[in-house]
């Protein structure tokens, strides 16, 4: 099937590991325009020049911007328009996970928590809606968790966090649809990224069991989670998803979810 991405231009925030990645690489195999960012100059410096030796003819614009920060956005935003002028869609994947309880999270890790997570997506969204208003078919995508409907008590602040963000995902979608914007998002389980390769770092390094390999470590972890197919995922499965609601493949899709946990998920 043709996503019909070819030639058209979509951002993605967090493009330099994981999902986020993944993303852009598929994007730039579909001929898809890609401008991506993330905070650390040194690592979009070395991505940049690898994704530029593998996709020698495509057109990539790599800039440092933190999602957190309004003027970064500004100037990552008029960086965009002057190589590309509007764009097709946003794709609003910057962030990761918190580790703690009600018990352990401090008033500033709240407050950190729900910053990233609420305004990871509206600050992005607000630089970028000019653009993404008068395209064809524009599209916002962004990346929430299954512990959106699924909260887990070892990751009490995201989850709740995660929940806010689905219910903004579903007003957006209403008061974006006048202006013909699609607004989706995509609820992960568990999937292999920079984030769990850094979780592993720590585990090996405090001599925790099942640390002789990284995959014996997630095999592990696969296994205590009970994940039904018995796995965590490949960053390229949920990328495959934002691709599929960021193109105007998805045309008649707002509001709406796509599961991709392997299975976690225990409502119908
Ligand atoms: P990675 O750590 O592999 O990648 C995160 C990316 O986001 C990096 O490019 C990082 O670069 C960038 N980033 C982080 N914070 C900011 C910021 N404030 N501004 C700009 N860029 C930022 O993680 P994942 O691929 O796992 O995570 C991608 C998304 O998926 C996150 O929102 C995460 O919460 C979500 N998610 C992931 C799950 C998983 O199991 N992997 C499960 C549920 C949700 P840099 O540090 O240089 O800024």
């Amino acid at each position: 099937m043709d996503l019909g991405l070819k030639n058209k231009t979509v951002v993605v925030t967090g493009g330099t590991s994981g999902i986020g990645l993944a993303t852009v690489e598929l994007l730039l195999a579909e001929g898809a325009n890609v401008a991506f960012c993330a905070r650390n100059q040194t690592t979009l410096t070395e991505i940049s020049a690898y994704l530029e030796n593998k996709f020698p003819t495509s057109n990539i614009l790599a800039r440092c911007c933190d999602v957190l920060e309004k003027d970064q956005l500004d100037i990552f935003a008029k960086a965009v328009e002057e190589r590309f002028g509007n764009i097709n869609a946003l794709i609003n994947n910057a962030g990761g996970g918190r580790v703690s309880t009600f018990s352990n999270t401090t008033d500033e890790a709240w407050v950190a928590e729900l910053n990233l997570k609420f305004f990871g997506v509206i600050y992005p969204t607000q630089a970028f809606l000019p653009l993404l208003e008068g395209s064809d078919n524009p599209s916002i995508v962004c990346v929430n968790s299954l512990l959106a409907l699924q909260p887990e008590p070892h990751m009490v602040a995201t989850s709740a966090a995660r929940a806010g963000l689905l219910n903004l995902v579903h007003s957006m979608a209403k008061e974006f649809a006048r202006k013909g914007i699609r607004v989706n998002s995509i609820l992960l389980g568990t999937i292999e990224s920079g984030q769990w390769q850094k979780r592993y770092d720590k585990a090996k390094s405090s001599n925790e069991p099942h640390t002789e390999s990284y995959e014996a470590w997630l095999n592990q972890l696969a296994k205590q989670k009970n994940i039904p197919l018995a796995r965590f995922g490949h960053p390229e499965e949920p990328a495959k998803a934002l691709l599929y609601l960021a193109s105007p493949a998805s045309s008649y899709t707002t509001g709406s979810t796509i599961d991709v946990s392997g299975g976690m998920a225990k409502h119908i």
